[in-house]
């Protein structure tokens, strides 16, 4: 409740971000963060919407951008809870050379992305995460491009901790983004959340959703990306984990260094 502000959500009913963010709702509270101390920072789409219904601090940014905006926060002010939220198109096509980015430099965010394989904002035209051979009004015959896998590519990118979860399932989403925000370095959250004014019910989800065998390794990369190109299966749950420096402590180690910084003895190794 301390999490949630008055503004009613404006998505359509049965959408499935309603359940996303109420698995966000329980994540933050699980936790017991500050709402003064955590910001929620989006891009533009249906599911950017989501700072107005949050009482934590937030930013509705600019298409594609919540993750530049979201790790700059982060990194000149590295006490707060950083939260980046936005869809398919958002963080899979504009935005998407973020995405290499973030993983690379490991900045201690996490990001949470409703995915409903379609632009719902826009009234229904195809995304990256179509399916090929999808038929909208924007491709009347069929949907050419192959379709982006999300947790194939973040384990590529070597992404240091990538998750799937459901918005039909907010207790185990919310387990998720809890781990999420305590994992040290960039925390990639994959959640499948249907449209269905424009595309998914619920039902076709539910049939392939599946949890994460038991006996899965989180530490092994292979076998996460095996799991991640099922194509008949939509896993869910934690694919993979590591732990390393993160960029945001290693900068601001950096900056001490710097204040000690001696002209000449740059000058001595450089000139
Ligand atoms: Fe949700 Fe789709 Fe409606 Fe957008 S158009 S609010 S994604 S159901």
């Amino acid at each position: 409740k301390d999490y949630k502000s008055e503004v009613k959500p404006t998505w359509c009913p049965g959408c499935g971000d309603f359940g996303v963010l109420n698995a966000t709702l329980r994540g933050l509270a699980g936790m017991k963060l500050s709402p003064d101390q955590t910001v929620v920072i989006s891009g533009i789409g249906c599911s950017s919407r989501f700072p107005h219904f949050m009482k934590t601090f937030g930013f509705h940014s600019v298409h594609g951008r919540a993750l530049p905006v979201a790790q700059g926060l982060k990194m000149a002010r590295p006490d707060l809870t950083v939260v980046a939220v936005g869809g398919d198109g958002d963080f899979f096509s504009i935005g998407a050379g973020h995405l290499i980015h973030a993983a690379l430099r490991n900045i201690d965010i996490t990001v949470v992305v409703m995915d409903n394989e379609i632009y719902g904002l826009t009234k229904g035209q195809t995304s990256p995460t179509s399916p090929h051979g999808h038929v909208t009004k924007s491709t009347p015959y069929g949907l050419l491009a192959s379709q982006f896998n999300p947790i194939a590519t973040a384990l590529s990118l070597n992404v240091s901790f990538v998750a799937r979860g459901y918005s039909a399932k907010p207790k185990d989403l919310a387990a998720l983004i809890e781990k999420g925000i305590q994992h040290k370095g960039f925390a990639f959250i994959h959640a499948l959340s249907p449209c269905p004014t424009f595309y998914h019910t619920f039902d076709a989800w539910d049939a392939a959703v599946t949890s994460i065998p038991g006996d899965h390794n989180t530490q092994d990369r292979n076998s996460a990306l095996a799991l991640a190109l099922e194509t008949e299966k939509q896993f869910t749950g934690l694919f993979y984990q590591e732990e390393r420096p993160t960029m945001d402590q290693a900068a601001h180690a950096q900056m001490l260094q710097a204040k000690s910084f001696d002209i000449n003895q740059y000058m001595q190794r450089y000139a």
